[in-house]
């Protein structure tokens, strides 16, 4: 079973995400609520893939992303966006983010994009 860390400033954005995850097969072995914190609980729990927010407080995702990369440079991250974020999408790729999930969630696409990006 996968493992997942959950990276998101909003706890209800984390809770719907858990319980889509968690129905869809995936084990959420962590949860943070800033990049920092994210980067931290990565080191510390090695999940296989990490959905990571963009706008948080403390430490961003984009920041968080780039920490994770050079811990490990197959990490695998899976950005959270939100409309209008297409430049920081474009950031988020050259600091090696793996794919993209968009808000509000959708449960299929959200589940198809961990599967692909696990291979
Ligand atoms: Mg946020």
């Amino acid at each position: 079973m996968a493992t997942v860390l959950i990276v998101d400033d909003s706890r209800t954005s984390r809770n719907i995400l858990k319980s889509v995850l968690e129905k869809g097969g995936f084990r959420v072995v962590g949860e943070a609520a800033n990049g920092e914190e994210g980067f931290l609980k990565y080191r510390e729990l090695t999940p296989d893939i990490v959905t990571m927010d963009i706008t948080m407080p403390v430490m961003n995702g984009i920041e968080s992303l780039s920490l994770i990369r050079r811990e490990n440079e197959t990490a695998k991250v899976v950005m959270i966006t939100a409309a209008g974020q297409k430049e920081k999408m474009v950031e988020a790729i050259k600091r090696g983010a793996e794919e993209f999930i968009t808000k509000p969630f959708d449960e299929n696409e959200v589940l198809a994009t961990l599967k692909r990006v696990l291979g």
